[in-house]
């Protein structure tokens, strides 16, 4: 049994959703399909789960929705009407939801009706039963999915029948409508892929799978055909938009494999995440912008036991948490998202850390970003000398390096307006002319 989760993008309109027809009749073991909000039709378009969002802030604001609750109307009547099954047949459920948003129903609700309105239409073109996630998935502070989650699928599915269900959306545990955070389609579909243990999870998008970089901007970049769930998680950490990170916990502790594949082309194999590669080496290349970077040093001083600890409460209190740490003998570096400095005076809090600690030094830089290159053994593989190699022809000086603790990721600090060409040269050098 398959259980396929499709985005947005998928299902943004009539023509998209008869292509999901068309995949999920192709395989009669695809029989749970999770389906996302419509999504942009094009560049420029705005998504329903916004619209939506509007519509709330709207009623938040006691300002009149009627009119901007009129283009969702439209979206969805335009979709029914394109499949043929008449332009009004989800008017009752879009007045009801109108009604309840005039009420004060909240940010969650109306953000979750994008999906819950498109899977009820999807279900009645594919003649499929609809599975209400707010009577199901049960949602905890900070987007904890209850483990009854998984029982309550499991208990409405019956072998053999089909059925839609509605993403991003369950309920709290005192009952009101909770959403995940955004793109959390990708997590309901996890769920029921647990739910069900499914052989495989489809996870349908606009893209043919996990590339090596991001083809935006990278020429050699391709698609990596098969990656470790810690890849994945590695990936993501250097910048690569994967797949919702949150979305792997539900599928790696039973080993469910998610295939990434293309709606638009799906005679493409995609990449299934969830298999070590057979071969070591690097499979890919990513970068992540928007750093800063603090230096600390005073002599002697990180000999005294959690001092370290000390230093880095102090910095949290300003909202700084670092993403990566590289230790000196009498010195620290920690870099952190830049936009966590956004709002604070810098120059208060070195002087504050400094004097606090009577530190010798105390540095603050912005403008860094990170390359990571990510794969199997590639401690053995040793390929980061030639990465370095290509920094130096490229006259790109890296401002740290590290092997990491993971034995999957090689991380090069690098200035950020030099991080596209590090990504595109390393990328060449180890995938083109190797
Ligand atoms: N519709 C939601 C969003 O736009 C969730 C999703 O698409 O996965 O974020």
């Amino acid at each position: 049994m398959m259980v396929c989760q499709f985005g947005g993008s998928s299902v943004a309109d009539a023509s998209q959703i008869k292509k999901v027809k068309a995949i999920l009749d192709s395989d009669k073991e695809r029989t749970i399909v999770v389906v996302s909000a419509p999504g942009k039709r094009f560049s420029g378009d705005e998504k329903v789960t916004d619209m939506l969002l509007s519509c709330a802030a709207l009623a938040q604001n006691e300002k009149a929705l009627e009119e901007k609750f009129e283009e969702v109307k439209d979206r969805y009547r335009d979709i029914a009407e394109g499949l043929g099954l008449g332009r009004d047949v989800i008017d009752g459920e879009l007045e009801a939801v109108l009604e309840k948003m005039k009420m004060g129903a909240g940010r969650d609700y109306a953000a979750s009706r994008g999906e819950h309105l498109n899977a009820i239409l999807i279900s009645k073109y594919l003649g499929w039963n609809y599975i209400e996630t707010e009577d199901t998935i049960v949602i905890g502070e900070n987007n904890k999915i209850e483990s009854e989650s998984y029982t309550n699928l499991a208990s409405v599915i019956e072998k053999g029948k089909k059925y839609v269900i509605p993403g991003f959306y369950g309920r709290s545990p005192s009952g009101e409508v909770r959403c995940f955070s955004r793109g959390g389609s990708d997590i309901t579909g996890a769920i029921a892929a647990r739910a069900v243990m499914a052989d495989v999870y489809e996870n349908w998008t606009d893209v043919s799978g996990v590339y090596s970089s991001d083809p935006r901007y990278v020429k050699s970049a391709h698609v990596i055909p098969m990656l470790s769930y810690k890849m994945v998680r590695e990936l993501s950490e250097v910048g690569a938009s994967v797949f919702h990170e949150e979305a792997i916990a539900p599928v790696v502790e039973v080993n469910i494999p998610i295939n990434i594949r293309n709606t638009n082309s799906p005679e493409d194999d995609g990449t299934i995440i969830g298999k070590e590669p057979e071969e070591k080496g690097v499979v890919g290349v990513s970068a992540k912008g928007g750093l800063s970077k603090i230096y600390v040093r005073k002599l002697m001083f990180f000999k005294e036991s959690g001092v370290r600890h000390k230093v880095l409460s102090l910095m949290h209190l300003y909202g700084i948490k670092p993403c990566y740490t590289l230790y000196g003998c009498d010195s620290i570096s920690w870099y952190f998202e830049t936009k966590q400095i956004e709002n604070i005076d810098t120059e208060e809090m070195c002087l504050r850390i400094k004097k606090e600690f009577s530190l010798d030094e105390i540095e603050l830089k912005k403008g860094f970003a990170v390359v990571g290159l990510v794969g199997k053994g590639i401690e053995e593989t040793m390929e980061y000398v030639d990465a370095l190699d290509e920094l130096r022809k490229n006259k790109i000086v890296p401002s740290s390096i590290s092997l990491g603790g993971s034995y999957t990721t090689f991380v090069i600090g690098v200035p950020e307006d030099r991080k596209l060409d590090a990504v595109n040269c390393i990328s060449e050098r180890l995938f083109i002319s190797k």
